[in-house]
This record gives C-alpha cells, structure tokens and sequence, in this order.
C-alpha cells in the first residue's frame, strides 16, 4: 500500500517538505509506511506462517537446498558471514528489499566492536575502516525547566559512529565468497513446512513468483515485523516499543563535532495527545561534516499513543530547529528510522519464545536487546561468537528441535532487568507530572555522577553487574522517594514483581 509523498503535503507539511529535498524521498517514504504497518497488523488475528509438513502443496517444486536460510537481510550478514566463511555452512540469505542496505547507522565503542575480529569475520582493519568518526566522548542530561540539569560525561561509550551499510556490506561479500552461498534481493519469505530432519520455506520474488527452497535451519532476522515472531509469541512479540527518526546531516549552525551526546531532552512530556511521550534526542558526529541526530521516546506497544514513524517524523522536522539550529548549508544526507523493540520477560528467565523446531530468531526478531542505550546491533556485536559457535554445533550434532535451539539466544539477565528501566521512561499524563521522566533521570545523572566513572560505562554499555544496579537503585530512592510511588504506577504489582523475578533470575544466573 504506497503513499505518495504529494498525498502528504497538507497533513505533514514539515516531513513532505524534507523529503522532497532527500534523495529517494518517496523510496523511504514507502519503507516508512511498511514499518508503520506494525501498528495495524498487531491488531489483526495473527497470521499462520509456519506449518506442518503435511500441508506443503504436492506441485512444490524444491529449487535449492543449503545448510541455513536467513529471511532477512541486515544484521543477519554478521551471523551468516561467521557461519559460511569460519564454519564453512552454505547459506542463503533472502531481502525483500536490497540486502546489506539499512535505514539506520550504528554507534558503539571500538572495543566492543573488536568482537566482530574475535569471531574472525573481519580484521581489525577492516573495522576501522567502517568507523566514519571516533570522538572524545560523550555527554546525557535531562530538561529542567531552572537550567539546573546535570550533564553527565562519560568516556569509551558509543563513541564510535559506524557506516552500517560498508559494515554489512563487507560481511555480505564474506557471504558470497563462500562457496555454494548466494544472496537473494526483492525476494520474500512468504511461510514454512516442519519436517523431522528439514524444513522447506517459500519465498517470492517481486514478480510474485514463488520459490520452495530446503534448509536445516531457517533463521528468521525479519525484525520487528517478522511474521514468525508474531506466531511463535502468539501475537504479542514485543511489550515496550521505541520509536525512533532522524537524519544524517550536515550544516547545523552549532554542533561540537568532538562529543556524542548520548540522551538529551530539551522539555517537558509533549502531552499534545494520547497519554503522552517523552521526546529524547541524541546527536553524533559521523563522518566529514555531517551529524546524526535522532527522535524518539519509549512506550508500551499498546498505549493510546500515536506511535507512526510518519507522525514522529513530522515532529522530528518541526522541532528539530529547537536542538540543532540548521545553517543557510543545511543538507538532508539521508533520513534513519526504525521501531526499536523491547519485551518485557515476566520471569526469572527468558520467557520470549525465539525458537521453534529447525527454527532460530535473531535480532529483532528475537527481541532480547535493551532500547536503553544500546539496541539490537550492540547485542548482536557482543553475543555473535556463542550465537554462532553454538548454533554450528547444533548443525554438526543434528540438534535443532525447539528445545535445542531456543538455549541458543542473546538473551542476558542483566539486560532483561536493565530493559525494566525504559518503563520508567514511559510517560502517562494520568499519574505523572509533565517533568516527570526528567526529573527522574536527572537524579539517576546526579547518582552516576557521584560514583566511580565505571558505572556510568557499565549502564550505558549494558555491562552493569547486579551490586551496582541496586547500589544506583537504592541512591535514586533516596534522593527522590517519589519513585517508589512510580514504580507502583508504572509497573503495577505485576510489574513490580516481574521486576523482582528478573532481578533474582540475574543473581541465580551468576552462581551457575
Ligand atoms: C534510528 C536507529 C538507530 C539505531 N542505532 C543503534 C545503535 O547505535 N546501536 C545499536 O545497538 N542499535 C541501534 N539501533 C537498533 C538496530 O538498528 C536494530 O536492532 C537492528 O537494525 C536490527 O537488525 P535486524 O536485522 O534484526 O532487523 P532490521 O534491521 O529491521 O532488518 C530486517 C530485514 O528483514 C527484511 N524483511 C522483513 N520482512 C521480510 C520478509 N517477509 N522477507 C524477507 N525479508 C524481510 C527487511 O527488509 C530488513 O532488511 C538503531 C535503530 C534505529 C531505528
């Protein structure tokens, strides 16, 4: 279903006007409204895509056979990469669209990033040459209306701006040069046939052709609106939602191009309607003389709240002139936007369902990251050389049931309870002043600010040890009591327990 640009020049005049100036503007327009069709098929019964055996079509001609099929093509090529060029599996990878290309640029610190030549997909070199500025550090400060905000700096944290599209690039050449490997793009997956020992997945091109290809895993890296991740999770994938838009630009009148700023928020809750949402911006240095900067807030996936990409970024053009003053050269480069996912685990262990029998989830797909600071690209950076070694293991010992495959997930106790956080992030006009989510996080700043900088890295790397996520806890409630009557509100009783499974799920998890 496209939507013309011209269709939108009355109802969003700021975003028609941007995009008419954007290269490919009705292209990410069109990518846009995709990704807003989350919204819609979240209320819609959910859609069978996996089936039994039984059920493939007698005239199902089968076209190719291969160790792994990725249904996705973005974070998917550093899986695939490991698996065909280190484990010598032969893999395909199909995209709807046009594979290695993302509406998105990652920011990470360069250490974490080494894990991707820990896994030997790259060289260190080739890192480096994907990391389009590396800058002194990074600052997170939250509104009050006296100027009184605490800016809490912090070193060795996201300081590092990478091109996502030569990162993934370089690793889907890995993927082709290995033989028997292919990459497929406008091409779709459309369900799936369980068999004991395979499975066959159905995909179609643009012409609606269709395909049957026969694999021993399928690997489902659809993202947020992967279909199979809505049945697995029976029409409940994520619980928390952060929408997020922005643009890499060049020709602001007065950005520092020495320092990230990691989380800043220049007013109270916008309560113009729904419940209301808490706009936080970012703003990177990237490469040369442009600079990201993105807009997003937190919420639950089912508030009232308009929650479209298309009506952030209509905010995003209306008030950007409020963060960032665009100059008399103000250029568009490229808009960036996506919904980040969260899930909510109501236990003391993954509760998320990420596999199914010859079938794994990553990514967002699988949903296990935390929409704090970092997100998916962060998780999959850290957690690729298990999430790879495991699952050749598995192809080598034919385990792939279910049961099998789900032990092999990004799913850490730490980031599960650290995700609790983003609730507090949630703004509801019914229980919370308009400075709430502010004034909250300004004493969390002022807290950090008092400890040893490892705390801060560790929170906003999503390194945070148990002892010192109570330890920052227990000042919070201290200096501001209020947030014991919040957890109540945000969380309900449900949520506060769930709270406490997570937390003691992390402490059991240390003595294993
Ligand atoms: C603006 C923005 C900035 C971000 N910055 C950071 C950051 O700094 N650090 C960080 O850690 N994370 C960041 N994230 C999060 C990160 O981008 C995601 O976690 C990551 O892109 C997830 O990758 P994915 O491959 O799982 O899903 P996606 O990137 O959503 O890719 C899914 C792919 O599947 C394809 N697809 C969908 N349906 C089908 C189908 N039926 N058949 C075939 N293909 C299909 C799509 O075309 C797409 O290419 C950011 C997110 C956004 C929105």
């Amino acid at each position: 279903m496209s939507l013309l640009l011209e269709n939108i020049k009355e109802s969003h005049p700021y975003l028609y006007s941007a995009f008419s100036s954007v290269e490919q503007g009705q292209l990410h327009l069109d990518h846009i409204c995709e990704l807003d069709q989350y919204w819609s098929v979240l209320k819609k019964p959910v859609r069978k895509v996996i089936f039994p055996a039984a059920d493939l079509p007698a005239e199902a001609n089968i076209v190719g056979d291969y160790d792994l099929i990725y249904a996705g093509g973005t974070l998917s090529f550093l899986h695939a990469g490991v698996m065909s060029g280190k484990y010598g599996h032969n893999v395909l990878v199909v995209d709807r669209h046009e594979p290695a290309k993302s509406t998105r640029d990652w920011n990470i610190s360069r250490n974490e990033l080494l894990n991707l030549s820990a896994t030997g997909l790259f060289t260190e070199n080739e890192i480096d040459s994907v990391i389009g500025r590396r800058y002194r550090g990074g600052w997170v400060a939250f509104y009050k209306p006296d100027g009184s905000q605490k800016k809490l700096f912090m070193e060795n944290v996201l300081d590092c701006a990478v091109d996502a599209d030569r990162l993934l690039g370089m690793a889907k050449e890995k993927v082709l040069a290995t033989p028997g490997s292919k990459v497929l793009a406008g091409t779709s997956f459309v369900c799936c046939y369980q068999f004991s020992d395979h499975i066959i997945v159905k995909v179609s091109d643009r012409s609606g052709s269709v395909f049957y290809y026969k694999t021993r895993v399928l690997v489902d890296v659809m993202g947020i609106l992967s279909p199979i991740a809505m049945q697995l999770n029976e029409g409940v994938p994520q619980t928390h939602v952060c929408p997020t838009v922005g643009t890499t630009s060049s020709g602001f009148d007065d950005v520092d191009f020495d320092t990230g700023e990691i989380l800043v928020s220049t007013g109270p809750a916008d309560t113009a309607s729904g419940r209301g949402r808490q706009l936080i911006w970012e703003g990177f240095p990237a490469s040369g003389s442009q600079y990201i900067t993105y807009l997003f807030f937190y919420d639950e996936v089912d508030s009232p709240n308009d929650k479209s990409l298309l009506g952030l970024f209509e905010t995003y053009f209306r008030i950007l002139p409020d963060y960032k003053k665009p100059g008399k050269d103000f250029v568009i480069h490229r808009p960036v936007y996506g919904i980040i996912p969260a899930y909510f685990h109501d236990g003391f262990n993954r509760t998320r369902e990420i596999a199914d029998d010859h079938i794994i989830l990553f990514g967002d797909a699988a949903s296990l990251g935390s929409p704090l600071t970092f997100c998916g690209f962060g998780s999959m950076v850290r957690n690729l050389p298990h999430l790879t070694a495991d699952l050749d293991r598995a192809i080598r010992e034919n385990s792939l049931s279910k049961a099998n495959l789900e032990k092999i997930s990004a799913y850490e106790p730490n980031v599960a309870s650290m995700a609790n956080l983003m609730k507090y992030m949630c703004y509801n006009s019914a229980t919370d002043e308009p400075n709430f989510v502010n004034d909250l996080m300004n004493e969390v700043m002022i807290v950090l600010d008092d400890l040893p900088p490892r705390y801060r890295q560790a929170m906003f790397r999503d390194e945070m040890k148990i002892e010192e996520l109570m330890s920052i806890m227990l000042r919070v409630a201290w200096r501001y009591p209020r947030v014991l009557r919040a957890t109540f509100e945000k969380l309900g009783f449900p949520g506060s327990i769930g709270f406490v499974k997570n937390l003691a799920g992390w402490a059991f998890s240390l003595l294993r």
